[in-house]
């Protein structure tokens, strides 16, 4: 489900960032109200810089709020997980047009990648999964979700994408009660031409138990 408003967090300079998630990572912060939320966008001045309103800048800092929690939460079982899925978004695929030559099947739905470009973040995201021995799903949406997990008897996942759709995995992943997820934010919605950061992808994918 998109939000309303774009976001792009790469307009963040990164001493901003920086300061952005230290602040989210506060230990209490996730329990703590939409009020500090909206004086945290306002002090980082977040609704000047990512060209938002206010209230829309307070939402995104609640929801990644949440989706710290949530990771923070599962992190343990899913250094554990042994069968692992990584579930990228159709949204960062180079070409959303027939110009992306990705197999799509509908019975799960999913993409698979063919590999057709080079600088596709889909790509790259997929060739990271590999490396790490994951099985790769490129979706449209998070309703798919429960049925990749179930039907490949999945203990771990990995999910790229917005934070209004990862919340909603997140309350699949409740109901399955058996999947440990990892959660990578996109840092640039809107449903197409979307971002996300390979370097945290990669170091969320190699998340192994000591
Ligand atoms: S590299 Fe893969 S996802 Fe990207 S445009 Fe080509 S087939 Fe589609
Ligand atoms: S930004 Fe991407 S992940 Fe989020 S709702 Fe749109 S298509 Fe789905």
């Amino acid at each position: 489900m998109p939000y309303q408003f774009n976001f792009d967090l790469s307009k963040l300079p990164s001493k901003i960032l920086k300061k952005f998630y230290n602040s989210i990572m506060q230990k209490g912060l996730h329990h703590r109200s939409k009020e500090i939320a909206l004086k945290l966008a306002r002090k980082l001045k977040l609704d000047e810089i990512l060209e938002i309103q206010l209230e829309d800048a307070a939402q995104l800092i609640v929801d990644l709020m949440d989706i710290a929690y949530l990771n923070s939460y599962y992190k343990r079982n899913f250094a554990q997980s042994d069968r692992r899925a990584l579930l990228l978004p159709h949204c960062a695929r180079k070409y959303m047009d027939n110009r992306c030559k990705a197999k799509f099947d509908e019975n799960i739905p999913t993409y698979y990648c063919s590999h057709c470009s080079e600088d596709c973040l889909v790509n790259q995201g997929s060739s990271l999964g590999v490396k790490y021995g994951y099985d790769i799903y490129v979706i449209p949406g998070s309703a798919c979700v429960k049925k990749i997990l179930q039907s490949g008897a999945y203990n771990g996942v990995v999910g790229v994408a917005c934070p209004m759709e990862i919340k909603l995995a997140g309350e699949t992943l409740r109901n399955l009660n058996n999947v440990a997820g990892q959660a990578v934010i996109l840092t640039k919605n809107g449903c197409s031409n979307t971002s996300f950061d390979l370097r945290e992808l990669e170091r969320v994918l190699a998340l192994k138990s000591d």
